[in-house]
């Protein structure tokens, strides 16, 4: 099978149906073999029924439903699971994206050789304020954090090579930073084109403004994840011991200053720093520890992605 388009839907039977029928000329134009494969993320409106009536007519559209909503992260990831295609894209529901985009995206994958390709909406259709400030800001602190020079981390019109979906993991809101995961499991080849965006016909949009802090909070558990995931004693180790060191050092000077007389122990602010600093490096390095410990019973600690085997 050429593709699997990847459909997380909440709350959108409106579009859905105008969806699939754009899909389906787009493929037909091109002569693909392909499936879509809709997630239902526990709507309570008609995107079910919608998803089976696609499927009657056409064998090709699958429906995945959630008794509730896990939120866009836990639909793409199951959607990954479950597609067959050499090249998986994956794409909003409500018309936002252009499924006409996707035969080049195909290209890009199978001839250009790209691991990943992402969308970026040059020219947004969104309001200004909510978003197209914030996420300008969001996607410039991404790019420093993660050295991938991708202009548009969160676009939802994005293609994958088969293996790469089959090889990451993504959870909790880490959707924004697919690019990121997939790097981090040794995808390296990331390219960006620039992708026709257009106003949401139907429905309402399904994040707020907490996407911003929650993205920042996802951005560094990925960056901390990736550096010392399986290594927590090269963090806590470190700190721990700088901490230390400058408590002890600190600690043997204001003893000799007491011990000369110059200075009355309680009465000095570096006596109450020294023992901070102290207190604060053995903890550190016990959490160290106690993170090795954990990597250690860790039952994914010896899954390592192998690109090939003989
Ligand atoms: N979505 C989802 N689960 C959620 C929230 C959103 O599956 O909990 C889907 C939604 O149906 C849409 C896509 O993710 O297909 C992007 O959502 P939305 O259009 O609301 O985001 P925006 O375009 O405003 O960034
Ligand atoms: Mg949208």
């Amino acid at each position: 099978m050429d593709i699997s388009i990847v459909v997380p839907s909440y709350n959108e039977d409106e579009s859905l149906p105008h969806l699939a029928e754009w899909i389906d000329r787009v493929m037909k134009e091109h002569g693909f073999s392909y499936e879509v494969i809709i997630v239902d993320d526990g709507s309570k409106d008609g995107t079910w029924q919608a998803a089976e009536k696609l499927h009657a007519a056409n064998p090709c559209y699958r429906g995945i439903k959630f008794r509730r909503n896990y939120g866009k992260s836990a639909a793409l990831n199951t959607g990954f699971a479950a597609a067959q295609g050499d090249v998986v894209i994956t794409m909003d529901a409500d018309l936002q994206d252009s499924p006409d985009e996707v035969p080049e995206l195909y290209r890009m994958i199978k001839e250009d050789g790209y691991d990943l390709v992402s969308g970026w909406k040059k020219k947004r259709y969104d309001s200004k304020l909510a978003k197209n400030i914030p996420s300008k800001f969001f996607n410039w602190t991404t790019r420093r954090m993660s050295g991938i020079h991708l202009h548009d981390f969160n676009c939802g019109l994005k293609a994958y090579r088969h293996d790469v979906v089959k090889s990451i993991e993504v959870y909790g809101e880490m959707h924004r930073f697919i690019p990121v995961i997939a790097k981090w499991a040794g995808f390296g080849k990331i390219g960006e084109k620039v992708v026709q965006h257009r106003k949401r016909e139907f429905g309402v949009t399904k994040f707020g403004m907490s996407r911003f802090i929650n993205g920042y909070l996802d951005l560094m558990s990925i960056m901390f994840m990736s550096k010392f995931g399986k290594q927590p004693m090269h963090f806590f180790g470190a700190v721990g011991t700088i901490s230390g060191l400058f408590g002890l050092v600190s600690l043997i000077v204001v003893l000799i200053l007491r011990m000369t007389g110059s200075i009355s122990l309680t009465h000095s602010v570096w006596f109450y720093l020294s023992m901070l600093f102290l207190v604060l490096g053995v903890m550190l390095f016990l959490a160290g520890f106690i993170g090795e410990l954990v990597c250690r019973n860790s039952t994914t600690r010896n899954q390592y992605l192998i690109e090939k085997e003989l």
